[in-house]
């Protein structure tokens, strides 16, 4: 079990930050290890999201105040409950203007601002070949989304006259009240159960959706998958996930990732590629070039020089998938060779093999043979 680090540090502060030198702090460390930045790297990944949580607790006075006084080992538990913090949704764009205010303000569910609304992120599974990790493709799919409701216009309603505005919460969806817990007074704010935080009641919900203002659609969804990508990876498609529940919301972003086929031989090192050729005796003594098809069309010739050993690697670079992100070039083949016995010997293969056994002798003692053997090892 890891010790959990202290907010202030996490977020680079002393314990008398100012609000705003939290919020320029967050910024910073958020755009530093944001996911976009950062691509197939959990280490960042674990970094901005204990960025975000720092920040959700000492940008909220009440879970400020609360964790100076008793730490992470506060009364009544984590404010995340027993699953811990799970990470919000920011953009990179947001980093840069406010966007991410009424985000994190909503955690807790304090101030009497609005809740923003956005639509679910989705995430889909998708296979491609090896071939076209190492081309890049133009692909698309199609899938079925939660889309505003094309009957109501998303209204949720059967007729424009049919929504009323729910007298309960006045249409802002929300209550708020104030708990005295001991000496402390906490604004809690609440979903209006009425409208159950709509702020609206619609009296004859539209038959498509049941009123909900999205219905399931199918979509089609073009994407591009860039050359020398690796499984795992997710391709964000912005604003291509679910709509928001409130119209004035965004949609959510979809997510899809990129699984890559196996090879026939090659296993993949980041962009190199490794294989295992097997040769013969001969072909190792003598040396010699193999040809063998490739995946950009032109044969790979693997030189194998007089005098190989088997566990040796020819490397050929240049020749492996191209590196991501715009990097240029290609990484390297790396040919592990092996050593092919042949399955059966033919009468005069073998007297063949015989003849030579003489001439390949080293004419030492076989202890000067293990000594010699020894001395090469240990010097490698
Ligand atoms: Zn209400
Ligand atoms: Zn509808």
């Amino acid at each position: 079990m890891s010790q959990k680090r202290d907010y202030y540090e996490v977020l680079g502060l002393d314990r008398k930050a100012s609000d705003p030198d939290i919020k320029k702090a967050f910024r910073s460390k958020a755009r530093e290890f944001h996911p976009d930045k950062n691509p197939d790297d959990p280490e960042a990944e674990a970094r901005f999201k204990e960025v975000q949580e720092a920040y959700a607790i000492l940008s909220n006075p009440d879970e400020r105040r609360k964790y100076d006084m008793f730490g992470h080992d506060r009364p009544g538990g984590s404010p995340w409950g027993s699953g811990g913090f799970q990470g919000v949704n920011i953009s990179i764009d947001d980093l840069f203007g406010g966007g991410f205010d009424s985000i994190f303000s909503s955690l807790f569910g304090g101030g009497s601002r609005q809740r923003p609304s956005r639509g679910a992120d989705l995430l889909i599974r998708h296979v491609i070949s090896f071939q076209d990790a190492f081309t890049g493709l133009d692909d698309e799919i199609e899938i079925d989304v939660l889309n505003r409701c094309d009957s109501c216009e998303g209204s949720g309603s059967q007729t424009p006259d049919g929504i009323r505005v729910c007298p309960t919460c006045d249409g802002r969806g929300r209550l708020t009240r104030i708990e005295r817990i001991g000496p402390f007074q906490q604004q809690v704010t609440q979903d209006c159960r009425a409208c159950g935080g709509d702020g609206r009641i619609i009296q004859n919900p539209c038959k498509n959706c049941n009123g909900e203002g999205r219905a399931e659609q199918p979509k089609k969804v073009k994407f591009s998958v860039p050359a020398g990508i690796e499984s795992g990876t997710r391709l964000r498609l912005s604003g291509h996930g679910e709509s928001p529940r409130d119209q004035n919301g965004k949609p959510g972003n979809l997510y899809i990732e990129i699984e890559v086929e196996e090879h026939d031989w090659f296993e993949r090192d980041g962009s190199d590629l490794l294989m295992a050729l097997p040769v013969s005796y001969v072909d190792l003594v003598l040396g010699t070039n193999i040809e063998i098809p490739h995946i950009d069309d032109s044969n790979l010739t693997v030189s194998i020089s007089p005098g190989s050993k088997p566990g040796e690697t020819v490397t050929i670079p240049n020749r492996g998938l191209p590196y991501p992100r715009g990097g240029r070039g290609r990484g390297a083949v790396m040919v592990l060779l092996k050593l092919s016995m042949p399955n059966k010997l033919s009468r005069s293969t073998k007297k063949q093999l015989n003849e030579l056994k003489e001439d390949l002798a080293s004419g030492a003692s076989i202890t000067d043979d293990i000594i010699n053997e020894a001395r090469d090892r240990r010097r490698s």
